[in-house]
């Protein structure tokens, strides 16, 4: 039974995620308006906006304009709904399950946004970053040093890759919002992280980016955003970290 309402508990936090997605690259409110169809503006009342079962019932179209909604809403709903309750299956209902939603929420709904528009929003990256460290101090996980020192590590670091990026390739390679978002990572999980989060999110991204070079899914000059490879690679290391650094970085088990 528990199982069941910490997945509802998932969805209806999913529906507010779908609000945040489409109005914080627009640097809107997310809290007023009250939801309403992108199309045709009307208000959507409180019994036609039930994450996933409206959408079921309204036969994904709007109950004014008959506009078709778009699959990725109750998608993102469900998708919450299932991270909700795999935490909840690994940590029970604990502090750390408190915290880890808070964290792999904001990492799901930067990298949908950096999906869509090339950007990860401060509120999540740069907000995120006191939220970590009240989250280690609250935890005990981690040592509050450890914490403050993967913000440094974090930003810093990939600063420092940006940069040497930029002035071998000429290009811009690397967002100033992946910098934010790695900073933001290391206040939750302190700077042990840091070098295995690049590390494993570069692999995943390298062979996704030659899977797609190789499907021609996406044209050369097309950039593959970051975020959602540093989402994945923080999730992985909260879950395997310890066994991957076992082998790959002995140094860095203090
Ligand atoms: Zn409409």
């Amino acid at each position: 039974m528990i199982e069941a309402f910490i997945f509802v508990f998932g969805l209806i936090w999913g529906s507010f995620f779908n609000v945040c997605i489409h109005r914080l690259p627009k640097e809107q409110s997310v809290l007023f308006p009250r939801s309403h169809c992108p199309n045709c503006q009307a208000l959507i009342p409180w019994y036609l906006n039930i994450p996933v079962v409206s959408f079921l019932y309204l036969k994904g179209r709007c109950a004014q304009c008959q506009k078709s909604i778009c699959w990725e809403y109750p998608l993102v709903e469900i998708l919450t709904g299932v991270v909700f309750l795999l935490l909840y299956l690994r940590f029970g209902l604990s502090t750390q399950w408190v915290g880890y939603t808070v964290f792999f929420s904001g990492l799901w709904v930067s990298s949908i946004v950096d999906l869509h528009h090339q950007i990860i929003p401060d509120e999540i990256s740069i907000g995120g970053i006191p939220v970590g460290f009240l989250y280690v101090l609250w935890s005990g996980d981690i040592l509050w040093w450890q914490s403050l020192l993967g913000i440094v590590a974090g930003g810093g670091s990939f600063l420092a890759v940006s940069w040497v990026y930029e002035k071998i390739t000429g290009r811009d390679g690397l967002g100033g919002g992946d910098v934010k978002l790695l900073a933001m990572i290391g206040a939750w999980l302190g700077y042990q992280a840091i070098l295995p989060v690049i590390v494993i999110s570069s692999a995943v991204g390298s062979l996704v980016g030659i899977s797609l070079m190789v499907a021609k899914a996406k044209g050369m000059k097309e950039a593959i955003p970051f975020g959602p490879f540093l989402a994945a690679g923080a999730v992985v290391q909260c879950f395997w970290g310890d066994k991957i650094g076992e082998y790959l970085f002995p140094f860095s088990n203090g």
